[in-house]
């Protein structure tokens, strides 16, 4: 173990225990929402929309909610425009604030799938499969991650989500020596969330639950994965897939003022009820 990671893993205890989620009197005073991706990074890509625009249109609305129906609710934003902010930086921002509540903004997608075309044939008999590639188009819903220790066969969100750090400058020094590829680097990062873990999975079937109940979407559940953006946060915090990009039916949705609408009245309901179960008088 490295000596930034030992340094890493002693400052968790004091960092947590100056935090406002464990003082008495917890109460939800700032909220940041993080637009997923942005900028050269756009994220997952539909027949016609991007990712990183969807997720950023609802993120402004969902914080013009909170700050028309929360005015005592202090909202922050990682970025208001299609830029480019690091992975750590969106998480600096919550942890110098002291927020109370992280939610980053994401659209699914499934990657295209391989199908069997024909064969060739080889010289003595044998068949050989011809392969093409196939949009997947037919997978629907919404799941919302906190983050989480993860079985490596259970990472697929995390090896998606996780993808743009690995095009950032100096990603191991500013992820103290963050390997996509290293398992150890999960668990050490997994310590640090663990302690809001009830608070996050509170919040996710909340969301979860009000997505299902006011719209009908398709449920596919709450999930623990190793994404590095919640695991750097040091308060609640979940990321949601509110659909998939990669269905034209949830494109149209995603991309619809309807849709959105109802995205946000989703996730802001669940957060006015989390807000009147945690805060402690
Ligand atoms: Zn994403």
């Amino acid at each position: 173990m490295r000596l930034k990671k030992i340094v890493f893993l002693l400052a968790i205890p004091l960092f947590i225990s100056t935090h406002a989620a464990f003082s008495q009197g917890y109460k939800v005073k700032t909220i940041v929402i993080d637009a997923g991706h942005g900028g050269p990074k756009s994220g997952a890509a539909g027949s016609y929309s991007l990712e990183k625009n969807v997720a950023l249109k609802v993120a402004l609305k969902l914080g013009k909610k909170f700050e028309e129906e929360m005015p005592d609710v202090k909202i922050l934003y990682t970025r208001k425009t299609d830029i480019d902010v690091e992975f750590h930086k969106r998480a600096a921002l919550a942890n110098d604030n002291k927020a109370d509540i992280f939610i980053s903004i994401h659209c699914n997608s499934m990657p295209d799938r391989r199908v069997i075309t024909g064969y060739t044939k080889g010289r003595n008999g044998t068949k050989t499969p011809k392969y093409a590639y196939v949009k997947n188009t037919s997978t629907s819903g919404t799941e919302t991650f906190v983050a989480g220790s993860h079985r490596l066969n259970e990472q697929d969100a995390a090896i998606r989500e996780n993808a743009d750090i690995k095009l950032e400058k100096n990603y191991k020094e500013n992820y103290d020596g963050y390997d996509p590829n290293d398992p150890e680097t999960f668990i050490i990062l997994s310590l640090f969330k663990n302690t809001f873990r009830d608070k996050s999975l509170k919040l996710a079937r909340l969301i979860q639950n009000a997505y299902t109940d006011d719209s009908k979407r398709v449920n596919r559940g709450v999930k623990e994965q190793g994404l590095l953006i919640l695991q750097r946060c040091g308060m609640p915090a979940v990321l949601t897939e509110i659909g998939f990009i990669s269905n034209p039916n949830e494109e149209d949705y995603m991309n619809s003022a309807e849709g959105q609408d109802e995205i946000v009245n989703s996730i802001y309901k669940a957060v006015k009820t989390y807000k009147k179960e945690t805060e402690i008088n």
